[in-house]
């Protein structure tokens, strides 16, 4: 079975995690609860998009 042949470093290592994030691309907060929602969508916890446009709630 193959065996890295070096260990891997810590930077090497955080380097590869530079492209773990928190949160998914595309989420934004909400401008009227600032809860996470994804872009260009209608807010699930108000409702709200852009102000307003409201669905009921
Ligand atoms: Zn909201």
């Amino acid at each position: 079975m193959a065996v890295p042949k070096r260990k891997t470093s810590t930077t090497r290592k955080n380097k590869r995690r530079t492209h773990f994030k928190l949160t998914v691309p595309g989420m934004v907060q909400c401008d009227n609860c600032g809860e996470y929602k994804l872009s260009h969508r209608v807010c699930p916890e108000c409702g709200q998009y852009k102000g307003r446009e409201v669905v009921e709630k």
